[in-house]
């Protein structure tokens, strides 16, 4: 991923500037205005209320459930919540919008000023404005693909709630907006309003982009529009770039526009024009009153909040010295913080040394082995409980380090837990002296020449001395007291 501020063109640097509209689905059963359901991949039309299909008569009603979550939401980044807002139409004609207009706020969301901090790969930490967020309805869907003359309409989206979230343009570079995406979706999930998946359309984002001479107003931008990856979100940021800077060098302009992201190509085309606003002409909805807030219950919902991202990564770093890095990548998604922390519950002793070991093992054998076998955390074989027992018998030296990865493996197939295992399979590390001792005799008078070559300075040779023990006892000898007691013996 490209951090550049400045892109170097013919005539000098120049700066870019990127804003982004993030449309997130508001995790609710039922629609923004209608009782219908909004399960994912569901038959196309099963899911479509009368409201939805826009037959004549029917009246919007809101969803308690889905003004909740947007207020969690704006408290979640940070924002005032309007006590009052106003539900707008947006009008326009597509086969796709049966209404022949989209419910929205315009002038007066439910969310007003926010912002969220995000952190980039080196460390730094930048705080991003956040204009608004308002709710409104998504559109149908229009399939084109299936018949070669006719196109067929899905209603099933048609009336979902959709959280509009509009940044500043306040990012600099395709890192930061790919930052800004990862901590925004990281928040909704904690905080449940949105599940976040990118590629089933439950967020999607409008890139808007220009660049400038360094200390100069903003250039015209253009948007471009339902980029849904991270990765596409980048690429088309700086081809978006090369784009604008390469017509301004050439002496052109930019024109204000909306663009398609083409992600074989990597590259962006024109779509259309932009509208102007008023081309909506947006009015206040006849059907729906002023949405009026009591503030005890926004107070309410505050104090409900779970604790988000940022906290937990601060109060992991304070308790437990974790590493900024080690917290970054725990508390990045909420199914690893759930996990870390039914660990935490659990472990025993759970002191810092104990808390970085059992981190060390999750970032490190166990994402390896849920990456290997392309599994989530969620259905991770090894539950919270028996790490925490693992994390135990290593702390309790009834097993070495290296004997506990094959007690990782066996219990990863199994499904047992740690203690079990190292019954059934007689792991136990041999920390007896004299049962070692006899292991080492034996070692020494098989090997008396690189005895004698050893007591005359070859160092090195200890290596070879340790290794055969372990070699003899499986790797199950306590390792210190192997490197203890053979210094003893070849010393004598
Ligand atoms: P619209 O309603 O036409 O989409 P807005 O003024 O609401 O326009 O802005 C939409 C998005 O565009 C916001 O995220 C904003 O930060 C961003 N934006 C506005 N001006 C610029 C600019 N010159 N360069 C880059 N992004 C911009
Ligand atoms: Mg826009």
């Amino acid at each position: 991923m490209t951090n550049r501020y400045f892109y170097e063109g013919a005539t000098g640097p120049w700066e870019l500037v990127i804003g982004l509209e993030v449309h997130a689905q508001v995790s609710s059963n039922a629609k923004l205005f209608s009782g219908a359901a909004t399960t994912f991949g569901a038959e196309p039309n099963t899911q479509v209320s009368f409201v939805d299909a826009a037959m004549p008569g029917m009246l919007p009603v809101i969803n308690q459930i889905c003004v909740e979550q947007a207020i969690r939401t704006g408290l979640g980044i940070n924002a005032e919540i309007n006590l009052m807002s106003v539900f707008d139409r947006k009008n326009y004609f597509y086969a796709d919008l049966p209404a022949g207009y989209q419910i929205s706020q315009y002038l007066q969301p439910i969310v007003g000023k926010g912002y969220l901090d995000i952190e980039l790969e080196d460390g730094n930490v930048r705080r991003i404005g956040i204009t608004r967020l308002h709710l409104e309805q998504d559109a149908g869907k229009s399939i084109h693909d299936q018949h070669p003359e006719k196109s067929y309409i899905d209603l099933n989206r048609s009336g979902v709630a959709l959280m509009e979230i509009v940044s500043e343009p306040e990012l600099r570079s395709a890192e930061e907006a790919a930052a800004y995406v990862h901590k925004l979706r990281s928040i909704l999930r904690y905080l449940g309003t949105c599940d976040g998946n990118m590629d089933q359309g439950s967020m999607r984002v409008d890139v808007n982009v220009s660049v400038r001479k360094p200390g100069t107003p903003l250039g015209t931008r253009a948007e471009i529009k339902n980029v849904n990856s991270i990765k596409f979100l980048a690429q088309a940021i700086d081809y978006e770039a090369d784009r604008q800077i390469a017509i301004l060098e050439d002496g052109g302009e930019i024109i204000q526009e909306t663009r398609l992201f083409d992600s074989v190509k990597g590259t962006t085309r024109p779509m259309r024009n932009k509208e102007h606003a008023h081309d909506y002409r947006y009015f206040p909805d006849p059907d729906l009153p002023p949405l009026i807030l009591d503030a005890e219950w926004v107070e309410k919902i505050r104090q409900n909040l779970p604790e988000l991202p940022d906290a937990k990564k601060a109060r992991l770093i304070k308790d437990y010295e974790l590493s900024a890095y080690d917290a970054s990548v725990i508390v990045s998604e909420i199914e690893i913080a759930s996990y870390f922390e039914a660990v935490l519950k659990v472990l025993n002793p759970c002191n810092s040394k104990s808390v970085k070991l059992m981190a060390n093992w999750l970032m490190g054998d166990l994402f390896a082995a849920l990456n290997r076998e392309g599994e989530s955390i969620e259905n991770c074989p090894i539950s919270p409980e028996h790490l925490a027992g693992l994390m135990s018998q290593i702390q309790n030296a009834v097993i070495s380090g290296k004997i506990a990865k094959e007690v990782f493996v066996l219990m990863w197939e199994s499904g047992k837990d740690a203690a079990t295992l190292i019954e059934e399979h007689g792991l136990k590390q041999m920390s007896d002296d004299g049962a070692i001792l006899a292991v080492i005799h034996k070692i020494l008078e098989e090997n008396q020449g690189m005895v004698e070559e050893y007591k005359a300075g070859k160092d090195k040779l200890f290596g070879f001395f340790v290794g055969q023990v372990m070699k003899a006892t499986a790797g199950k000898a306590n390792p210190d007291l192997v490197n203890k007691l053979l210094k003893e013996q070849l010393v004598k």
